[in-house]
Parts: structure tokens; sequence; C-alpha cells
């Protein structure tokens, strides 16, 4: 590690290209750090190929180099660290945090959480198709940067899956190991994620070696006129980088970082080096508003 400690990351799903609000999280989470004297990590986070689509990861990569959102290191992809998800599930269900489970989404339809049917053992001559997680029964407190206090009772503690029934390792078991493996301290990410963050907290408490992620910021969602999240579902327009200037002055603005009444000190005129230099000496976490925000597009 270097200067402050502080290891931030950003980790797109290489599902499509970049747009507002991936560049809301990736502005936010780059300023954070870069403010703090920290490192900033990029992770490619390609564990869905039904999901993925050819030429994204690349594609996101050159837009944030682009956009000026230089990373410490090189890439970390997920494709590649298929041993270290199985050596944790191996420890997860050898210290009896994880068990194998053979119901199938149909029998779980109705439930809001898992209703602990295969917690004590699989029912009758059936193999397990998924692996879960036992969420501790305890309520779970966090002090999110952005969100503010946050509290998980029982009735969000769900026993989620850490490796799937098609065989794919779960988002949730993945994050958590390479944040962990990789040092990662500060989790600056879309507000979307909130409802993922108790259960990666108590897989922290197994995995984390002693270590808590330590900061927790969840950004404010942007969304378009009709209240839709902006996503690739509802045809949020990818980032063009010759539109970078403009677009790193409207993500701070979202952001709550310019002055009141326009950016007087800083104009998207002034380049993508200057902007982001001026945005890393007057990053401020505590001015991100908790959201949503909303945002018309990218029409200038
Ligand atoms: N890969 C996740 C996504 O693109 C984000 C993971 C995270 O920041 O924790 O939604």
């Amino acid at each position: 590690m270097q200067g402050s400690g502080y290891v931030g990351r950003f980790a797109p799903s290489p599902t499509g290209r970049l747009h507002m609000g991936s560049l809301i999280a990736a502005l936010a989470s780059w300023c954070d750090a870069r403010h703090r004297g920290g490192q900033w990590l990029v992770r490619m986070e390609d564990l869905d190929p039904p999901r993925e689509v050819p030429g994204a990861a690349d594609d996101i990569l050159s837009t944030l180099e682009g956009f000026g959102l230089t990373w410490d290191g090189s890439v970390r992809y997920q494709s590649k660290r298929q041993e270290a998800y199985a050596d944790a599930l191996e420890m997860l269900i050898a210290e009896g945090r994880a068990f194998g489970c053979a119901c199938t989404r149909k029998m779980l339809a109705d439930h809001a959480v898992y209703p602990g049917t295969c917690k004590q053992g699989i029912p009758g001559g059936q193999d397990a198709r998924s692996y879960r997680f036992i969420m501790p029964e305890q309520t779970i407190h966090w002090q999110d940067e952005i969100q503010g206090p946050q509290s998980a009772g029982q009735e969000m503690l769900d026993d989620f899956v850490v490796r799937r029934a098609d065989g794919f390792w779960a988002y949730q078991l993945a994050v958590v190991v390479d944040d962990v493996d990789q040092g990662v301290n500060a989790v600056v990410r879309g507000a979307d994620l909130m409802d993922s963050t108790p259960g990666q907290m108590a897989l922290w408490d197994v995995l984390g070696a002693g270590r808590e992620a330590g900061h927790w910021g969840h950004l404010p969602l942007l969304v378009n006129a009709a209240g839709q999240k902006w996503s690739k579902q509802t045809l949020a327009e990818p980032l063009e980088v010759d539109r970078a200037p403009y677009l790193l002055m409207e993500a701070l603005q979202l952001l709550g970082q310019l002055p009141a009444g326009g950016a007087g000190e800083i104009q998207a005129s002034a380049g993508v080096s200057s902007i982001l230099s001026w945005a890393v000496d007057h990053w401020r976490m505590d001015r991100v508003p908790a959201g949503p925000l909303y945002w018309q597009g990218g029409q200038s």
C-alpha cells in the first residue's frame, strides 16, 4: 500500500458500455481515493458470461482512460480467479458457514428470504445445486458515509447464494474475496448495491482475516424523468469520450461538488485533466447528496 493506506476500487461488470450512472460511481470513488492520497483499483467483474457483451471490458477501460480516471496497478479480471473462489467456498463449508442447497427457483418463488430448507442437510437423496452462505442471526449496522446510519434486521438477512446453480460464482462471494485479497478498505459504489452490503459485511467477518472494509459509501442513484434508474435497461446513452469535459462537469454538479449557482472556479473548457485536479483538491464526500438524482441526459 502507498500513501494514506486508503484503497478504493471501481468494479464494473462488462455487460455493456459505461453510462452517466457508471460515471457517477467511477468519478466519486476515484476522487475520494485521490483526495485521501489513496490507491484506486479497477476490477473487471466478468463472472457472468451469459450477461456479458463482447468487447465491453476493453470499451470500459478505454472510456475510463478517456475520462482521465487512471487506475493503480493492473486490472484484475474475476474470470481468472476461479481457484480463489473455490478455496473460499471450501473454507466456508469447513467452518460450517455455507451449505449445499437443492432448492429450485420455483420452490423458493414465494419466499422473500431463504426458508432454511437445506440448512440442516439436503433432504432425501438430492444433490446440491447451489451453495448458500449462512447469515449470522443478528442485526447488522453500519455507518454509510453518504446514506447515513443503516441497519439490516432479521427480515433482510437472507442465506444468500455464493455458488449459483448454473455453476457460476455469485457476485456476492467474488466481490468480498477480491476486496479482501486486494486490500480494499473503501467501498464507494451505487446505492443499488446497498441491499448487498449486510451480506458482504458478514462475509468480510469470515473471509477478512480480521480486517473490515472500513469505509462504505453508497452513491445516489441517477434516475431519468420517469423516475427509472439510469441503466442499460432504460437505454442510457453510452459515455462519449469526446464529451468528457462536459460530462465530468455534469457529474461533479450532480455529486454536489460545484459551488452553488454555477461552476465559477472551473469550466468544461479547462479540459479533462484540469477538471479532475480541481475535483480532487475540492472533493467533499459530505456534499454528495443521498439522492436520487434526476438527470435528463447529455444534450448540452
Ligand atoms: N460489479 C458490480 C456492478 O457492476 C459492482 C460491484 C461493486 O461495486 O461492489 O454492479
